[in-house]
């Protein structure tokens, strides 16, 4: 059997990441039988750091920290003083990650996460590999690895596709940066749900598996068991983490920037039991084939 780890992203339960909220998740997650609570560090100003590290190792759980930039924190930027603010928010973030227990920092670690109105630049491009070289030697110092995510390209310039994300991991030129395959995006940008994910193989290092719409798992059109097999084909072991967005747990900042304006579901908990039971299934059925 796989030893696939399964995890959650936070905002299936609450909008933000105060202390209350924080509970609540933590409780929500281990009711539903996950061993990983995925945190967007959108809200860190609200963060109690040293107590969300004890409650989440007293539950038992693991965590990873995931995030996107802003148009005026950009690492992707001309401009060196958003470069500067966007690297400064990295290294905070990478902290904070580090602080929580965390050995795993990813998402769209390279832009603001939102609608660009030109082409990525080469100077930006140059100041992505530049900030993320630093990131990542920072990262090793900790033990620490970060995560390309793959965004579509209305939420990113830098890196659309799985050939994209390689070839900015290999400017980058870091052991410690794997690529973060999300079938969201996938649906919107690559050819097919098999060949990314053949084309990382071993340099995968973290998965989230969302609907075309991101609402319940097999109420859109994604065809998961083709994803699924290719990752049983490449031997990932790595973790696999619920997406999912709705108008019913919002927050005031995350939420517009992933354009979260309809409500395809209202139970948090019923929704994540679902997908865990449902990730569980093709799991198993990928590696008994
Ligand atoms: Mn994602």
């Amino acid at each position: 059997m796989t030893t696939t780890k399964l995890g959650v992203h936070a905002l299936v339960f609450r909008g933000g990441t105060t202390p209350d909220e924080i509970s609540g998740i933590l409780a929500e997650t281990k009711a539903a039988g996950y061993d990983i609570i995925e945190l967007s560090l959108h809200d860190a100003d609200n963060l109690d750091v040293a107590r969300t590290r004890d409650e989440i190792a007293a539950a038992g759980l693991e965590v990873v920290c995931s995030r996107g930039l802003a148009f005026d924190k950009d690492v992707s930027s001309d401009d060196p003083a958003v470069v500067a603010r966007g690297a400064a928010l990295l290294q905070e973030s990478l902290v904070t990650t580090h602080e929580l227990g965390g050995r795993f920092f990813t998402g769209a670690l390279y832009s603001a996460l939102g609608k660009y109105g030109h082409a990525l630049t080469a100077a930006g491009r140059a100041n992505v590999v530049a900030t993320l070289k630093d990131l990542a030697a920072e990262a090793k110092t900790r033990d620490m690895r970060l995560g390309l995510e793959i965004c579509n390209r209305y939420e990113t310039n830098v890196i659309n596709t799985a050939a994209d994300a390689l070839r900015l991991a290999d400017d980058v030129g870091a052991d410690n940066v794997d690529i973060h395959l999300d079938t969201y995006h996938m649906n919107i940008e690559e050819n097919d749900m098999a060949g990314p994910v053949r084309l990382v193989g071993d340099r995968l290092g973290y998965v989230h598996i969302g609907e075309n719409h991101r609402g319940y798992l097999g109420s859109g059109h994604i065809d998961f068991p083709t994803f699924v097999h290719a990752l049983a084909d490449i031997g990932y072991s790595g973790p696999m983490t619920f997406e999912s967005f709705s108008s019913a747990v919002v927050s005031p900042t995350l939420s517009n920037d992933l354009a979260v304006w309809r409500n395809l579901w209202s139970d948090g908990p019923a929704l994540a039991r679902h997908a865990r039971a449902t990730m569980s299934s093709w799991i198993e059925a990928a590696h008994a084939s």
